[in-house]
């Protein structure tokens, strides 16, 4: 019996030391199964349509040093740019008249009062000019209780913080050790979003520099133990301005490090059947379709970028970050014939919420 057949029925109940081996399949048929079966999975329990969520990158201005990210405050190799409310809403307008159903705006962390104040009214303005029928997800990194309340209250829906890695020692490989860069604030600030009322988010990355299956089969299992509702990981891509690069001999090869992810949506799907995954820009950036490929192992959320052309450039996070020249809907048109093929569709106009978050 292979590694894979035997796990068809343990579904939610995979244990570390399984999930471990799963992570370490390398045979291309038994990943295939494992991703076939994660992708049966997925259709019994979240329907067959991949949901849309306009991403809209607010700002790249960041109070933080994460050692692995391209706009990190001290990467002086960029212009820095908040959108202005005119771009927002022209983006939000945009969604929501070509039926995406959601928008996510995502942000370097700022704690400013008038960064907070912008949020907080342009959700309002987004909300009525779009009839309340767009579902708004934020990623606006820690903020306080104060802060995920009032942005609640203006009608954000979910909150997505990647914890990056459940690893405490690991954390801080990635992380300097210090005020602005708290493994447990970090923790706490996800406790708070879900007491708040948010679906809740969050995410990793996978085949970094020191990072071991282990790490990668606890990431899932801290998931799972927190009852996360949605989830946005992909693979770890370098950026040549961060210090992280210095170790990139230490990181797989670009197709292990696909694989890798590939394994990891597909298991996470295997434990948590009815939670939102995402298939991230990372996954393509180091394999054609790799974005594809992620909807037919369990993903069922796909995320079209729709921050103004004359920003994408100031918001590399990491290297070969795909999509930044493609005209949206002509490329979406092309995507959903390939999911099609597949069994698949696009949700269109529909929020696609968690079903965990209505269940629990
Ligand atoms: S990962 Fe997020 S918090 Fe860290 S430097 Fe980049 S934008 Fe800022």
């Amino acid at each position: 019996m292979s590694h894979t057949e035997k796990h068809t029925t343990l579904n939610n109940a995979l244990s570390r030391e399984e999930i471990k081996e799963l992570l370490s399949l390398h045979d291309m048929q038994e990943i295939d199964l494992l991703c076939r079966q994660a992708f049966e999975v997925k259709r019994q329990n979240t329907g067959n349509k991949v949901y849309l969520r306009g991403l809209l990158e607010l700002s790249n201005i960041c109070r933080k040093n994460c050692y692995y990210c391209g706009i990190c405050r001290t990467n002086i190799h960029l212009n820095r740019y908040t959108l202005n409310e005119k771009e927002v809403l022209d983006a939000a307008l945009f969604a929501y008249e070509n039926n995406f159903g959601s928008l996510v705006m995502q942000s370097g962390e700022r704690l400013d009062k008038e960064f907070i104040h912008f949020v907080d009214s342009l959700l309002q303005m987004i909300h009525q000019k779009t009839n309340n029928s767009l579902g708004i997800t934020l990623s606006l990194g820690e903020q306080n209780k104060e802060t995920y309340k009032r942005w609640f209250e203006s009608g954000a829906e979910r909150y997505l913080l990647r914890i990056e890695t459940s690893n405490e020692k690991l954390y801080y490989k990635l992380h300097p050790k210090d005020k602005t860069h708290s493994f447990s604030d970090r923790i706490a600030a996800l406790k708070n979003l879900r007491k708040t009322g948010y679906q809740t988010g969050t995410g990793i990355m996978i085949g970094l520099p020191f990072q071991s299956i282990e790490n990668l089969a606890d990431d899932l299992l801290f998931m799972h133990d927190f009852g996360i509702h949605m989830v946005g990981m992909g693979p770890y891509v370098e950026h040549a301005e961060t210090p992280l690069y210095n170790y990139r001999s230490l990181v797989p090869p670009s197709e292990e490090r696909f694989l890798l992810g590939l394994k990891m949506i597909a298991v996470l799907r295997l434990l948590m059947p009815d939670i939102n995954i995402a298939s991230t820009t990372a996954l393509e950036t180091l394999n054609t379709n790799g974005r594809l490929k992620a909807l037919q192992a369990g993903a069922n959320v796909f995320m079209p970028n729709l921050t103004p052309e004359q920003y994408r450039e100031d918001y590399f996070l990491y290297d070969g970050k795909p999509g930044m020249h493609t005209d949206v809907m002509t490329y979406l048109k092309d995507f959903h014939n390939k999911l099609k093929e597949n069994g698949q569709e696009i949700g269109w106009g529909e929020k696609g919420n968690s079903r965990r978050a209505k269940r629990v």
